[in-house]
């Protein structure tokens, strides 16, 4: 039988009640940690969606790139002009090429950027875009990564993207999302493309 507006109504209020009891409950006020993960397209995406929306509101981003795309990112060439500072790993480091020596030093020397950004507290957001494979194939040390975010400034909130997070970073992530593909148009064939892909 449907439902009668009295009923709706009763219903909405007593969802009302509820969320507006949890919107009170919440009154801590510190940045956080967000995880994108998992092995479906929209991590780097959604990084950059925040950054957007951080700027739009006239706060302060950085972005630290841990892998280099094979193609200009169409996000870098915006968001540069609006202020944002980016530092890219320096190395060809793609997914294809891998030479463990220069990896690493490039890695290590894009991290010191990242430390820079990540004790500035005029800084409102920071995002370590794939900084997940840096972990797994240890080119940073995890415990450097884990006590650099622990160590942040209060207010600063921190994007990590990339796929396989090592557990202890969940742990100390506040926010986790894991990206599924349901689907990928990559699999049916079709390229990858600007504006879409990178
Ligand atoms: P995006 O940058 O589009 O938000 P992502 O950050 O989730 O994607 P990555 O794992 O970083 O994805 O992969 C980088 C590139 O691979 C992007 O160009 C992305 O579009 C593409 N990609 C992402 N997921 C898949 C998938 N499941 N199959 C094929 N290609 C993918
Ligand atoms: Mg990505």
């Amino acid at each position: 039988m449907p439902m009668d507006n009295g009923q709706y109504k009763k219903r909405q209020q007593r969802l009302k009640e509820k969320v507006d009891a949890r919107i009170e409950a919440a009154q801590q006020k510190r940045g956080i940690v967000i995880v994108f993960t998992g092995n479906g397209k929209g991590k780097t995406t959604a990084a950059f969606g925040t950054v957007t929306r951080a700027i739009g509101h006239g706060q302060r981003a950085g972005v630290i790139q841990f892998i280099k795309g094979t193609w200009e990112s169409g996000e870098r060439n915006l968001l540069a002009q609006q202020g944002v500072e980016f530092h890219v790993m320096a190395t060809g480091f793609t997914w294809e090429t891998q030479n463990r020596e220069t990896d690493i030093a490039a890695c290590q020397a894009v991290w010191r950027h990242a430390l820079t950004m990540l004790s500035d507290p005029s800084l409102q957001l920071v995002v370590l875009d794939e900084l997940t494979y840096m972990v797994s194939y240890k080119y940073l040390d995890l415990i450097d990564v884990l006590t650099a975010l622990k160590q942040r400034p209060i207010h600063q909130s921190v994007i990590i993207t990339g796929r396989g997070c090592h557990r202890e970073l969940l742990e100390l992530a506040d926010t986790i999302t894991e990206m599924r593909p349901v689907k990928h148009a990559f699999d049916a064939g079709i390229k990858a493309q600007k504006g879409v892909d990178w």
